[in-house]
């Protein structure tokens, strides 16, 4: 079956006043239909580039490679083209619902006219899909609540407004990116049980794009952990979180809230900062920062410092270290 979404070899360049920054480098993934591909990553990464750089929305920026979408090249396509799949095939829902809705208009007239662009229906008919929607993403009393404004709601019930226009006119793919990231938790999980509900009833593909690997485990199958505008890690969730091939994943892992902690135990979080895509370094943009390297000879630290480690696979995964640590795994004779 071909992918409904096939990224190749994308790479996304922002000229700034000090040179050219690599925002997304020579990254490949694809998504099925139905499925959703979980986009991991610190800030910086290069994730949420990837996700604009899908929905044609790299305002200044110089892409390359391949972002197909059904089997239709996205990349080169003039503005009007995006922006007739923008909506209709392809949707996107951010953060911050507030930046993205008008203050000044219903959230009726809102989906409304999202829905009179895209399909040219009338007035009356897309104020009747408008109602469907917010009851469809849980709104309750859609019939009145269509007639108010973005203010009036909740950030979690905003956020609901925002999927509800998102997904108006059927789209086949959504990326949501950092979607529950403003939430509280109880919240999030709402929002995250909605976008998985709504999947499965639509069939629809999702690029969930966030920092947390706690929200990736709940929604999605597979996971891309990226690192430095690279990828680092891809395989299926319940084989990253079993066994993370990745020095950068096993980080991530680590820094997750446990169930069993019982004390106020604090957060690890991995020292040090992201890279810098000005200067990139010419080996593994993780190496300033890995344990893993830390702990290897000399002979493997300059590997790690000079030669840029490629994405191969390893026992399933896809990994991006000249240190695997299912190779380190596999020498000691176990998995962890
Ligand atoms: Fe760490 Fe080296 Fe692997 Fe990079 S290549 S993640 S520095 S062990
Ligand atoms: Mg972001």
């Amino acid at each position: 079956e071909q992918p409904l979404l096939s990224v190749e070899d994308l790479t996304v360049t922002f000229p700034t006043k000090r040179g050219p920054v690599r925002a997304v480098d020579s990254l490949s993934f694809t998504v099925h239909r139905g499925q959703t591909l979980g986009i991991v990553g610190e800030s910086g990464s290069g994730k949420s580039v990837t996700s604009l750089a899908v929905m044609g929305l790299h305002t200044g920026a110089e892409v390359t490679g391949s972002i197909a979408l059904d089997g239709r090249e996205l990349t080169g396509l003039p503005e009007r083209e995006l922006g007739r799949l923008r909506g209709r095939r392809m949707a996107m829902i951010f953060q911050d619902p507030l930046s993205s809705l008008h203050p000044y208009y219903t959230v009726g007239e809102q989906i409304a006219e999202h829905h009179r662009v895209h399909f040219g229906s009338r007035r009356a008919a897309a104020r009747k899909r408008a109602v469907e929607m917010l009851g469809e993403v849980g709104i309750p009393e859609p019939a009145r609540r269509v007639g108010e404004y973005p203010h009036q709601f909740s950030g979690g019930m905003r956020q609901r407004v925002m999927i509800a226009m998102a997904l108006a006119c059927e789209p086949e793919l959504l990326i949501a990116d950092e979607p529950t990231t403003a939430l509280d938790v109880t919240v999030q999980a709402q929002i995250l049980e909605l976008i998985a509900r709504l999947q499965e009833e639509r069939g629809l593909a999702v690029v969930m794009i966030t920092h947390d690997l706690g929200v990736v485990a709940r929604v999605a199958r597979d996971v891309l952990v990226m690192y430095g505008g690279r990828a680092a890690e891809q395989a299926p969730v319940d084989a990253l979180f079993a066994g993370p091939a990745h020095p950068y994943t096993r980080g991530l892992l680590d820094s997750l809230p446990r169930l069993d902690d019982t004390d106020d135990a604090p957060l690890r979080a991995i020292p040090g900062s992201p890279p810098s895509l000005l200067t990139p370094s010419p080996g593994c943009a993780f190496a300033p920062r890995c344990p893993r390297a830390a702990a290897a000879s000399t002979d493997e630290q300059g590997r790690c410092e000079g030669t840029r480690p490629e994405l191969v696979p390893s026992n399933g995964h896809l990994v991006a270290c000249h240190l695997s640590l299912h190779t380190a795994a596999h020498a000691r004779g176990g998995t962890r």
